[in-house]
């Protein structure tokens, strides 16, 4: 199936991308705007990009995706989309009667340079509703960058500091999560009676339960006066760089809220700084319930580490799930050595900060010489992997041709997660999420061994 993949590495000249490791920025923005309670996404552009947006992540989701389009045509090509979106803006008021409705932009919208605040401006908007926007060119950045920037507008459109003091409250940004792992930090928050406000959420919109009634708005999603009072919150907890640090910094901006930018928080180590940042913010006690999650994570690491012990292992996927799954995989015992996002990467000082430097400080740690890039894609990873083979390889559904190409253990993690179901309901994040992603990879190396293994070595205890 990727019988064309060379050993042979040549550097490509044309700019051309093999097999993306990455999907458009509106699908990020999408998502991102699913997070806010009674909010429809709106896709400034043709039919084509929402259609392709929706069906990516309701075949994620496993549940219907709402959203409106601009429905362009060749007029609104030659001579902008303002009618369109205005229309549109009306239409849907009318029509579905959202909340709200969140605009993002498309390829083309960008390339006309449809003005959409000014058109937002001089929209037909009834009374008590709202129209937000954020600009996604998917010719720059990825479906995080989307994420982020659907974010950094809700910040922009609703957040202010009202108080005079700040409140003792958490602005908790989880990043470019599952719902099941938005569940999961908000469980962590919980326990640790901190008060907060999570935005984007998407727990109860993309994950709702069958109830036999269809329900074009589900009961979740963060309200407008929840994003409004994220300005009186006495600090922001930003989980990925990528996906939340600049709607954090751009809070601290406008509202004086400062902000801790923490990894995703998968594996141990990341769960831990996690912890203690709400621990350090309202001087809590850490409770037995999260010690003794944490003391079985441990437990099950030291029973199973002989599986992982030495284990090679590639990476790939969305920038701050990846770093989060190096981190993981080291503390088994594991080696990363080829660890590639289709994101690009930042820089050094940036917001974002350098993927690649980060990553090589990381594997640096533990003397590993891996391969790392940023802004990659797929046909180099098969090509590192050719050159130098691994044990395993961890990544979203795209993963599936180079697996099987090399024959080896997957184990589906970050987004798309296209041919198997249930897991976004399941997190990955927290003790709880290590305690599956400790499952998942053993799980895959152990069915291997029980494949390849002689009629005289198959054993039953392992
Ligand atoms: S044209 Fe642009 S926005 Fe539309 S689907 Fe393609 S990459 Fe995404």
């Amino acid at each position: 199936m990727l019988d064309a993949t060379t050993k042979e590495i040549k550097e490509r000249t044309s700019g051309g991308v093999i097999n993306p490791a990455k999907t458009c920025q509106p699908i990020g923005a999408m998502y991102a705007a699913l997070g806010i309670h009674g909010c429809l996404p709106h896709s400034h552009g043709s039919q084509g990009c929402c259609s392709f947006h929706r069906m990516h992540l309701t075949r994620h989701f496993r549940d219907p995706i709402m959203a409106s389009t601009s429905s362009f045509t060749e007029g609104a090509s030659v001579f902008g989309g303002g009618a369109n979106l205005k229309t549109a803006i009306k239409t849907i008021f009318q029509v579905y009667n959202p909340d709200l409705i969140a605009v993002h932009t498309t390829c083309l919208t960008e390339t006309i340079g449809d003005d959409i605040p000014n058109l937002i401006k001089t929209a037909e908007i009834p009374e008590g509703k709202k129209v937000i926007h954020t600009n996604t060119p998917s010719y720059v950045g990825s479906h995080v960058t989307g994420f982020s920037n659907m974010t950094r507008s809700m910040v922009n459109y609703f957040s202010e500091a009202t108080t005079s003091l700040k409140k003792e409250q958490v602005n908790i940004i989880p990043g470019f999560v599952n719902p099941g792992d938005m569940r999961e930090i908000k469980r962590i928050a919980k326990l640790m009676k901190a008060p907060f406000i999570m935005f984007p959420d998407t727990s109860g919109v993309v994950d709702s339960p069958m109830t036999g009634e269809f329900q074009m708005f589900p009961k979740g999603g963060t309200t407008q006066a929840e994003l409004t009072d994220a300005g009186n919150s006495k600090l922001t907890i930003a989980l990925g760089r990528f996906a939340s640090s600049d709607a954090a910094e751009q809070l601290d901006k406008k509202c004086k809220v400062p902000t801790a930018t923490l990894k995703t928080p998968i594996g141990i180590k990341a769960t831990d700084d996690l912890v203690m940042a709400l621990r350090q913010a309202f001087v809590t006690e850490v409770p037995y319930e999260l010690e003794e999650e944490r003391g079985q994570l441990v437990d099950i690491m030291t029973d199973t580490h002989f599986h992982f012990h030495g284990k090679k292992v590639a990476i790939f996927g969305d920038p701050d799930i990846v770093t989060g799954m190096t981190e993981l995989v080291m503390s088994l015992g594991m080696k990363p050595v080829h660890i590639l996002t289709g994101t690009p990467g930042g820089a050094p000082g940036s917001t974002v900060g350098s993927f690649g430097e980060d990553i090589k400080e990381l594997v640096g740690m533990a003397g590993i010489d891996a391969n790392i890039k940023a802004a990659g894609d797929l046909f180099t990873l098969h090509q590192w992997i050719k050159n130098e083979p691994v044990d395993l390889l961890i990544g979203n559904t795209y993963g599936k041709f180079i697996a099987r190409a090399e024959d080896i253990p997957f184990v589906r993690v970050g987004f798309p997660v296209l041919d198997r179901s249930v897991h976004s309901y399941m997190p990955i994040v927290g003790y709880r999420g290590a305690m599956r992603l400790v499952e998942m990879i053993s799980g895959a190396l152990l069915d291997r061994q029980d494949r390849d293994a002689a009629d005289e070595d198959f054993e039953l205890v392992m």
